[in-house]
């Protein structure tokens, strides 16, 4: 054997060795989605952990690409720009995920509903604009989530309005989440956390205790109002202070009444804990909308779903199933 393959033998079998000590924990954070993203793996080498951070963000970044109603050329942008005139082909990942939505609608006697964009898009927080009482009026009629046709065999889109726009916003993040937790789990990830702004999913614990994933206070971003600690399951929360501006004292948020359009002012924070990041996501705005005794009420007849609650006197709620 000459001395150079002993040589390289040798350096392979050191190097093999020290990346198997390698095992730690590896994280990385961004902005997509007009959020933060933020994942956290248990990785058995270097290799495998950075490819683990770089799947989760690359995708991230494909869901937004493909649902941001800000990217003219997303799907939901074509879906809003034609489906009123005409049905539209569309993914089956698309199709899934406004089926569900339409779902979620359904359980939730409509307070979860994609098609509150079509009053929802006048509203600009960032510019602090608002539509008039006269412009809700002309476009509430187009809030209706039976408005949306899926056509099942033609893979199909379309509206039975003219005036109907989706958003995907109260949905999306907690797909995007649940995806990126099943790409991690084929890679082998054990222990692993996902969080896309209020939406976070786990695997595993954190070696040996739990993970911990906090409810920010409502009025104050560096305080947390409580921590819960979770393993393999999700968490995900909705809130008034994630996006709104203050008009004479009031505050116009993100989050929309169907009925009327505007913002609704019975609670502060709803964080819901359940297996799927998609329906916790969905829940959290709808239970937000419906308010303290209806949307609690709903989530203690949900099996596996769970409620954390602030009322707008600050005052703390919990679902049965938190109770003991
Ligand atoms: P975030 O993490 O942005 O706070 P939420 O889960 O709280 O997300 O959802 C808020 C978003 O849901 C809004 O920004 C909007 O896009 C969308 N939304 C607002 N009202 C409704 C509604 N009644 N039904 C469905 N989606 C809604
Ligand atoms: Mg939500």
């Amino acid at each position: 054997m000459n001395i150079r393959f002993i040589n390289s033998a040798l350096f392979l079998l050191i190097g093999a060795f020290s990346a198997s000590l390698k095992a730690e924990w590896y994280s990385d954070s961004a902005g997509i989605m007009g959020t933060n993203i933020y994942v956290e793996v248990w990785a058995e080498t270097p290799v495998q952990g950075e490819l683990a951070l770089r799947t989760v963000m690359a995708e991230m970044e494909r869901i937004n690409q493909l649902m941001s109603p800000y990217i003219d050329t997303s799907e939901l942008s074509v879906i809003n720009a034609k489906a009123g005139q005409q049905p539209v082909v569309i993914s089956d990942e698309m199709f899934e995920l406004i089926d569900k939505s339409v779902k979620i609608s359904k359980l939730t006697k409509g307070a979860f509903d994609i098609t509150f964009a079509s009053v929802g898009y006048m509203y600009n927080y960032k510019q602090s604009e608002r539509p008039d009482e006269a412009m809700i009026a002309s476009l509430l009629d187009a809030i209706n989530y039976k408005h949306i046709k899926l056509n099942t065999e033609n893979k199909t889109v379309a509206f039975t309005h003219k005036k109907v726009k989706i958003d995907l916003g109260g949905i999306a993040k907690g797909h995007a989440v649940d995806n990126s937790i099943s790409l991690l789990q084929r890679m082998g990830i054990m222990h692993g956390l996902v969080t896309a702004g209020g939406d976070t999913r786990l695997i595993g614990d954190r070696r040996g205790k739990p993970w911990i994933v906090g409810i920010r206070d409502p009025r104050n971003k560096d305080k947390q109002a409580v921590v819960m600690p979770l393993q393999d399951s999700a968490m995900s929360t909705s809130g008034d202070y994630e996006r709104y501006f203050e008009e004479d004292g009031k505050r116009y948020h993100h989050i929309l009444s169907p009925k009327t359009g505007k913002s609704t002012y019975d609670v502060q924070s709803v964080s819901i804990i359940g297996p799927s990041s998609t329906f916790n996501d969905a829940l959290s705005t709808a239970v937000f909308v419906m308010g303290l005794r209806e949307g609690l009420g709903m989530i203690n007849r949900i099996d596996g779903y769970d409620a954390v609650v602030m009322d707008n006197q600050r005052k703390m709620h919990y679902s049965t199933g938190l109770q003991q």
